[in-house]
């Protein structure tokens, strides 16, 4: 299988035969580990109802090269959920679902979604 295709934990990018469990979510996935980190978070911390919004990183503080270090791993974040998409439009059409309904449930049209996702596919 190709490297960017196997299946990996979002968080870690740990490869899923390297973690005893992950869970999938919408196109993302965590691993065991990972959520023990968040158990542990959450433990530690016991935030007002306005600390507990979710927290954007802190880029004032970020030196440039830690930013810059950052990107390539939310580019792989959007390359995995890229392909996840892929293969849950793919198993859309393999049950015989149209473009034009595939369009409407990603709010595009048919010719959007046609040529977004059908690769190889024969035109239909
Ligand atoms: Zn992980």
């Amino acid at each position: 299988m190709d490297d960017k295709l196997t299946t990996r934990c979002t968080f870690c990018q740990k490869r899923a035969p390297d973690v005893s469990k992950l869970i999938a979510g919408p196109g993302i996935y965590i691993c065991d580990q990972c959520v023990q980190a968040c158990v542990e978070i959450l433990e530690q911390t016991a935030p007002s109802p306005e600390e507990g919004a979710a927290q954007l990183p802190s880029w004032h503080s970020m030196a440039d090269a830690e930013l810059l270090s950052r990107l390539p791993r939310i580019a792989a974040v959007g390359t995995q959920v890229e392909g996840s998409l892929q293969r849950w439009v793919g198993e859309a059409r393999r049950r015989g679902s149209s473009w034009a309904s595939i369009g409407e449930s990603l709010g595009m049209s048919r010719q959007s979604a046609w040529e977004r996702f059908a690769g190889n596919e024969e035109a239909a």
